[in-house]
């Protein structure tokens, strides 16, 4: 299956991807996990993107189109992808469509995630991640089980600098300017579904998959 994920930051995209990659074997492909890997790398790439990043506007792109024809060419998303923080503008979904066709390949469906404002400031302020894999945590409703390191592989558990709430709200109204608008271009081409993204972690996976099954039936 190939998938978009969408949904305001601190939706849930990243917690849920976790549960759906494992249970229909497709990869995830994260734009925000693979910029702070450059990041943290050093390459050019990751200056360049640091700038935007700080002060949560988006990178520009251009350079995330490139950094998605790169990916989405390699062998391991031959299953199935499921995209998490692209497409993030309207230049983006544009430049995916026409990286698709290239490939021959198409969309089956574009989640969307709903959560209400205040739940994402509360989310995001108390967000823990894992510097080695990504996976995020959260320090009252989904903390690891030892305390600062991450159940997977023992990462020290971090707080993102974007994380604070004066980034948190610009980034969530970058999200209300620039992202929302992709909800009305997919739901016009029949592929968006809506997810109410309140509730524990386990019952929003629940709706996830009954979706996501029946997708696969037809
Ligand atoms: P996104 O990838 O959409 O930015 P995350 O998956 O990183 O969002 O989740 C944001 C924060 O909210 C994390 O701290 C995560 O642990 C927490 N979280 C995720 N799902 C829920 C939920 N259903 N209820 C409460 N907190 C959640
Ligand atoms: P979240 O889901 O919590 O908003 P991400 O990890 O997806 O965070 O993104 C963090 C930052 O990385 C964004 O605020 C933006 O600066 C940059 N970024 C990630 N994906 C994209 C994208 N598709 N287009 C432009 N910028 C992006």
């Amino acid at each position: 299956m190939r998938l978009i994920f969408l949904g305001p930051p601190g939706s849930g995209k990243g917690t849920q991807s976790e549960f759906i990659c494992k249970d229909f074997h497709i990869v995830q492909l994260s734009t925000g996990d693979l910029l702070r890997y450059h990041r943290k790398n050093g390459t050019e790439l990751g200056k360049k993107a640091k700038e935007f990043m700080d002060k949560g506007e988006l990178v520009p792109d251009d350079l995330i189109i490139e950094i998605i024809r790169n990916e989405l060419k390699k062998k391991e998303y031959s299953n199935g992808f499921l995209l998490d923080g692209f497409p993030r503008t309207i230049t983006q979904a544009e430049a995916l469509d026409k990286l698709l066709a290239e490939l021959n390949l198409h969309l089956d469906a574009v989640l969307v995630l709903n959560v209400p404002t205040e739940e994402l400031i509360t989310r995001l302020t108390a967000r823990r991640t894992c510097p080695i894999c990504g996976k995020t945590y959260h320090l009252i409703y989904n903390p690891p089980k030892v305390d600062g390191k991450c159940d997977l592989d023992g990462g020290e558990l971090y707080q993102r600098s974007d994380d604070n709430e004066e980034t948190v709200r610009n980034r969530l109204e970058v999200y209300e300017k620039q992202t929302k608008p992709l909800i009305d271009y997919y739901q016009s081409k029949g592929l968006a579904y809506f997810i109410d993204g309140i509730g524990k972690i386990e019952d929003i996976y629940s709706r996830l998959k009954a979706i996501l099954d029946s997708i696969k039936k037809n």
